[in-house]
């Protein structure tokens, strides 16, 4: 005899407590997430299905990916999707997952610009996150968005087309500023800011993703080192940097900017946990004889 099938709402509480040891008290929610994928249901309807039964084949489709999410793998990679700051982004292993902390980036930009920048860009762009958020924002601007990783680019130019914006952002594969020459009047990054001895010992979910887009070198400063002392000579005048740095480098990025002597109003700022997490610069007009332009 054929096993009874289970359930949409059976289903959702075996998968939540299947995924408790890895995900704590967001197993309720990565477990909706997961059978509103296999379904193909929004959240709303598993709770208006509840008692409907699931096929056998979305059944162990279900399984599946149950499995490898306790295993670590990221949900936004078995969902192939993420949001971010209101815009959907399709995600594949291989480019780095956006995170909170980036779209608290993205608003603190917005909030501060008392005008939108005209050129704009945006530093090793993954999934292409910040440069088609503030694509979105700003409706009149244009923007470069650099990446090393082929693969990155591709999936940042297909979200971009996603969400109406690419023929405001021009797509160059570049090692940080070694491809572009033109100037801005607003650079941004989220750069691997991560020490290469922490990311040995991290959790599993890390070793998924592209390390490239994480490893910052021995005290995670490798990148943020080289983005602060070329952005002068690709900013204009009053033009603005703004840095995504790691909560114990806020004194050293500090510095950094100091030292290249072209740059005024330098802060760090805070994220909604209370750490240093961003740092901001505005080019001066007048750059001090000697200055690393
Ligand atoms: N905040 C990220 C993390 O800890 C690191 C991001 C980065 O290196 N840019 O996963």
């Amino acid at each position: 005899m054929m096993k009874p099938t289970k359930t949409v709402g059976e289903e959702l509480r075996w998968a939540t407590e299947q995924l408790r040891p890895r995900c704590g008290e967001s197993a309720r929610l990565e477990a909706e997430f997961l059978l509103t994928h296999v379904l193909q249901q929004t959240r709303l309807e598993l709770y208006l299905r509840a008692q409907e039964s699931v096929t056998p084949k979305q059944h162990a489709q279900l399984c599946k990916l149950v499995e490898r999410r306790r295993r670590g793998e990221p949900l936004q990679y078995l969902l192939g999707h993420a949001e971010f700051f209101g815009c959907s982004l399709r995600l594949t292993p291989g480019v780095f997952i956006p995170r909170p902390e980036t779209e608290e980036l993205v608003a603190l930009i917005v909030a501060r610009s008392s005008t939108p920048p005209a050129h704009v860009l945006d530093l090793g762009t993954g999934s292409g996150a910040i440069s088609i958020a503030l694509a979105r924002a700003w409706p009149e601007s244009s923007f470069v968005a650099v990446d090393i990783s082929p693969k990155a680019l591709a999936l940042a130019r297909e979200n971009a087309r996603r969400n109406g914006v690419a023929e405001r952002i021009r797509f160059v594969r570049s090692d940080w500023f070694s491809h572009i020459s033109e100037r801005f009047d607003l650079i941004v990054s989220n750069p691997p800011y991560v020490r290469r001895g922490y990311l040995e010992r991290a959790p599993r979910e890390l070793r998924y993703e592209p390390q490239g887009a994480l490893d910052g070198g021995p005290e995670g400063l490798d990148a943020l080192t080289e983005i602060i002392r070329e952005s002068p000579a690709h900013l204009r005048p009053g033009g603005v940097l703004y840095l995504e740095i790691g909560s114990d480098q806020g004194s050293c990025v500090r510095r950094l900017l100091q030292e290249t002597n072209a740059f005024g109003e330098i802060e760090t700022l805070k994220d909604l946990t209370g750490q240093d997490r961003f740092a901001r610069a505005v080019r001066s007009d007048y750059v001090a004889p000697g200055a690393s332009l």
